[in-house]
């Protein structure tokens, strides 16, 4: 199945919003990106472009009637190419908010979506634990009613925008069923720690929840319903990690091309040199093919959002691990000057790698997607 890839006027737009933004971000970017706290000019830079309004419904502030996977995507291959701290605190808005957009009720939309939308509420998505990363079903994060309320304890961990979120939609156990709670950054029992620093630095906590009391109303979604809106969330933001790719590529690749032009050896400028120009070339093939599987996943994404998880794996599998490889081939084509701590190049290829692993590992997306695969070929579709 296939569908037209239309980047409509309004999705322009954005992109020139976007490289707005993005200039207005890239005197500080290399800060920004080297920071594990909140890059405060980066967040009021992000607040006063009003970008962050894509990432929840119109009927809430928001800039489509629903939020729209392609002009998410568009966005981060923009912000990633300038500062990867710009793109996780813009990415972290939706991710972090898009279950209360799906299952959340009026009140929980009211309280908290116009205020993500206008950035001045950051949102969190709080899954991961100690033990439990891939196999979410893992987790020991419990939550139990009592007669003074629900009671929430237990651990989280690597939550990105810890310490600077308004809210964490945290995902607990339910007696033998999983559900979703909306925990207020200022509840009585949660404590915040940081993470341990990466080697691309990136806004990271440790959450522990020493019998934090939550009212029903901090419900999300049904009892047991958590991996229905959690899976949903993944469909359309994978995705966008996939646009993040692409954008990195993409300034890798023009790193290394106005390198491989200037620089000479042997008599003539790098990019002259066969085996040169075949990383540069294979570099861009990678870009293109990523960049169109990506655009179209998203497209699709939009006309059927939440059934498109597999769809989106694949995209994200495809970008991460092609900007893995252009990268590293990037890196390559500028020798020593590829190395030089600091540079933009070698910035990117630290940012590079924590892509395969986080919203899912490449070798767990490997799995859906060959089951998918398994199912299609059977349906004769
Ligand atoms: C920068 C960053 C930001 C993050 N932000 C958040 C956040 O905001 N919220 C949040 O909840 N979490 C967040 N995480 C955590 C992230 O989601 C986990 O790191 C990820 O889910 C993988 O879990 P793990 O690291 O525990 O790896 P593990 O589950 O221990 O897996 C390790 C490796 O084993 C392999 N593997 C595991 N299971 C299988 C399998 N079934 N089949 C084949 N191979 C397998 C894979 O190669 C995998 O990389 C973040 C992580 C990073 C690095």
């Amino acid at each position: 199945m296939s569908l037209p890839i239309e980047i409509s006027a309004e999705h322009e737009e954005i992109i020139e919003e976007c490289r707005l933004l993005s200039e207005k971000v890239a005197p500080f970017a290399m800060e920004a990106d080297e920071s594990s706290v909140m890059h405060e000019p980066t967040l009021a830079a992000l607040r006063s472009s009003g970008l962050s309004s894509l990432m929840v419904p119109a009927a809430y502030g928001g800039r489509f009637d629903q939020v729209d996977p392609l002009a998410v995507c568009l966005a981060r291959e923009v912000f990633m190419k300038t500062s990867s701290h710009l793109d996780s605190v813009f990415a972290l808005q939706g991710i972090g908010s898009y279950a209360i957009s799906r299952a959340g009720t009026e009140s929980q939309k009211e309280e908290w979506l116009p205020a993500v939308a206008k950035g001045d509420a950051l949102a969190a998505l709080a899954l991961t634990e100690p033990i439990a990363g891939s196999d979410l079903k893992g987790i020991t994060t419990t939550v139990e009613a009592t007669k003074t309320g629900l009671i929430l304890k237990g651990a989280k961990s690597f939550i990105s925008n810890a310490g600077s979120a308004s809210f964490y939609t945290t995902l607990a156990k339910e007696g033998e069923g999983y559900s979703l709670f909306l925990v207020p950054a200022d509840v009585a029992g949660l404590n915040v720690e940081p993470s341990p620093e990466l080697i691309a630095p990136h806004v990271l906590g440790e959450l522990t929840f020493d019998n934090v009391i939550l009212s029903e109303s901090s419900r999300l979604g049904e009892p047991g319903a958590a991996f229905r809106h959690v899976l949903a969330t993944l469909s359309v933001f994978r995705i966008s990690v996939a646009g993040a790719a692409v954008g990195l590529m993409q300034g890798a690749i023009e790193e290394a091309v106005r390198h491989c032009q200037s620089r000479e050896q042997f008599g003539r400028p790098l990019v002259k040199h066969g085996p040169v120009a075949t990383l540069l070339a294979d570099s861009w093939s990678d870009l293109e093919s990523a960049r169109l599987l990506t655009y179209q996943t998203a497209a699709m994404a939009a006309a059927d959002p939440e059934g498109n998880l597999d769809r989106s794996s694949l995209a994200k599998l495809t970008a991460t691990e092609a900007a893995t490889r252009v990268v590293d081939r990037c890196v390559q084509t500028m020798g020593r000057w590829g190395l030089i701590r600091g540079s933009k190049i070698e910035k990117y290829y630290r940012q590079a790698r924590p892509m395969r692993i986080y919203e899912g590992a490449s070798e767990v997306l490997r799995l859906g997607i060959a089951s998918r695969l398994v199912k299609e070929v059977g349906d004769g579709a």
